[in-house]
C-alpha cells in the first residue's frame, strides 16, 4: 500500500468521493444503492440474504467503511490537546462530522449537536443532568405508550431518585397516541415530555410537531427520540421546535457507538455537566474546576473520533441519495410488504397507525416468533422476533413478543418475496 504524504491544507473532513453514490435523484436505482453495501452481497446459510432488520441496525455502505479505513490510516490521533498535525487533522475531522450533523438536522449552530454513544446515552444525558436540575418530589416526566425501553427507563431512575411520577400517554388499539389523553397529562408538575418520532416496534409514526406545540402551549420542553426517525423522515430541530433531540449513528448507515444529542443551546447551557474528566473542563484544581463551553462541557475523555467521522459519512450519504428519495422508496416498499404479508394466510398485522414508517410488525397463527424467525433466518431472511425493547407497548396489545420486518434504502420487493415464501415454508413446518 503507497501512503500518501501528509498536507496540513488537506482537510481530513473531505467530502466522500462521488464515485460511490447513486445517481441522486435522476429515478431511485436501488440496485445501484444496494451495489454499495458490501454485506448485502454476502449469501446467509448458502442463500442470497434479505436484510430486514434494519430497525435494530442499518448496513453500511462503502463511503462510510472507506471513512472509517481512511481516517485510521491517515489522520489518526487524539483530537484537541495535540499541537501536531495528526491531532490538527483529527479534531478537524471531528469537528466537520459535527457540521454535517448540524446541518442534517436544519441548525447552523454545531455547539449544540454533543457526541454520544446513541440515542441511549442522550437520554441518560439528559436525564441525569437537565432531569436533575429539574425535577423534585410530586413532578410528573410524561413519556408514552409506544416508547423503547431506553427513553423509558432512564426517566424512571430519576423519578425514583427524585420522588416524582411516571406518567404515560396511552395509544388506539390501531397503535396512534391519544393526543387529548396528552392534554390532559400535561400537567403544572410536567416538568419534560419524552416521546418517540417514530415507533421501532409498529412503525407508528407520531405527529410530532402537533404534539411539541401542544407541550409548549403548556410550557413542557419536550426530547424527541429519533433513533427511528432520523433514518427515515430526518428532523428540522428548528422548524419542529423540539427542545432535545436523540438519534443513533448506526440505524442512519453510520457505525455504531456513535450518537448525538442536540440540545437548545440555552438549556445546554443551563445543565450542568454529566460525567467529568479530559476535554470538558477549562481548568482544575483541586479546589475548584470550570467547566469548557459547549458542546465539550459533555463530552468527557477520548471521543469517538472514527464513530464520528463514520457518521459525518454516513449522512453525506444519505444527503447525496437524497432523504426524501429514500423516504419515498421506503414508503413503496412498506405498502408492498404490508399488501404481501396480507396475503399470507393465518398472518396477523399488529396495529393500523395513521401513518408508518420503516418497521412493520406481524404475528404467524400461534407459532412463536423466535421459531418462525429462527426458521426465516434458514431461508436468509433476518427479522426481529422479540418484544424490540418495548414491553409496555406490546403488554398493552396483550402481546409479549412479534415478528418485525423492517427497511432502509436498500430494501426490494425480492426480499420480501423471500420473506413471504420463508413464512410460507413455516406455516407448513408448523401445519
Ligand atoms: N429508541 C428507539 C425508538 C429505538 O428503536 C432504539 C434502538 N432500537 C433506541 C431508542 C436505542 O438506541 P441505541 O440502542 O442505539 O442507543
Amino acid at each position: 500500500m503507497t501512503s500518501r504524504a501528509l498536507d496540513e491544507r488537506e482537510t481530513a473532513a473531505r467530502p466522500i468521493a462521488r464515485r460511490d453514490t447513486a445517481p441522486a435523484r435522476a429515478g431511485y436505482d436501488v440496485e445501484a444503492i444496494r451495489a454499495q453495501f458490501p454485506i448485502l452481497a454476502r449469501p446467509v446459510r448458502g442463500k442470497p440474504l434479505a436484510y430486514l432488520d434494519n430497525a435494530a441496525t442499518s448496513q453500511k455502505p462503502r463511503a462510510v467503511i472507506d471513512a472509517i479505513r481512511r481516517y485510521y490510516e491517515e489522520d489518526n490521533a487524539n483530537v484537541h490537546r495535540g499541537v501536531h498535525l495528526l491531532s490538527e487533522r483529527a479534531t478537524r475531522a471531528q469537528e466537520a462530522a459535527r457540521v454535517k450533523v448540524a446541518r442534517f438536522l436544519g441548525t447552523d449552530d454545531p455547539h449544540e449537536v454533543i457526541f454520544v454513544r446513541g440515542t441511549t446515552e442522550a437520554v441518560n444525558l439528559v436525564a441525569q443532568t437537565f432531569g436533575r436540575q429539574r425535577v423534585g418530589p410530586g413532578d410528573e416526566i410524561l413519556v408514552t405508550c409506544l416508547e423503547h425501553h431506553s427513553n423509558i427507563v432512564p426517566w424512571q431512575l430519576l423519578c425514583q431518585e427524585k420522588g416524582a411520577a411516571l406518567k404515560v400517554v396511552p395509544i388506539s388499539d390501531a397503535g396512534d397516541l391519544e393526543l387529548d389523553a396528552l392534554d390532559r397529562l400535561l400537567g403544572p408538575r410536567t416538568r419534560l415530555l419524552a416521546v418517540t418520532q417514530v415507533s421501532n416496534a409498529l412503525g407508528t409514526v407520531t405527529p410530532i410537531a402537533e404534539i411539541i406545540e401542544r407541550a409548549h402551549a403548556r410550557g413542557v420542553p419536550v426530547l424527541v427520540d429519533g433513533a427511528q426517525g432520523a433514518p427515515h423522515l430526518g428532523f428540522d430541530v428548528g422548524r419542529a421546535g423540539a427542545d432535545f433531540y436523540a438519534f443513533s449513528g448506526h440505524k442512519i448507515y453510520g457505525p455504531t457507538g456513535i450518537g448525538v444529542l442536540w440540545g437548545r443551546r440555552a438549556l445546554l447551557e443551563e445543565m450542568p455537566p454529566w460525567q467529568g474528566g479530559g476535554d470538558m473542563i477549562l481548568s482544575v484544581s483541586f479546589e475548584k474546576t470550570t467547566f469548557n463551553a459547549l458542546p465539550y462541557k459533555f463530552e468527557a475523555g477520548t471521543p469517538h473520533i472514527a464513530g464520528a467521522v463514520g457518521l459525518g459519512a454516513a449522512l453525506d450519504w444519505v444527503g447525496e441519495v437524497g432523504l426524501e428519495a429514500i423516504a419515498a422508496h421506503e414508503r413503496a416498499i412498506l405498502d408492498t410488504a404490508a399488501a404481501a404479508l396480507a396475503e399470507v394466510p393465518e398472518l396477523r398485522i399488529i396495529g393500523a397507525p395513521r401513518e408508518r414508517a420503516g418497521a412493520i410488525s406481524f404475528l404467524l397463527g400461534d407459532v412463536h416468533p423466535h421459531d418462525a424467525g429462527t426458521i426465516l433466518d434458514r431461508h436468509g431472511v433476518a427479522v426481529r422476533a422479540g418484544h424490540h425493547c418495548a414491553q409496555p407497548l406490546l403488554a398493552r396489545l396483550g402481546l409479549s413478543a412479534t415478528l418485525r420486518a423492517s427497511f432502509a434504502a436498500y430494501s426490494t420487493p425480492r426480499e420480501i418475496e423471500q420473506l413471504v415464501r420463508a413464512l410460507h415454508a413455516v406455516r407448513e413446518i408448523f401445519a
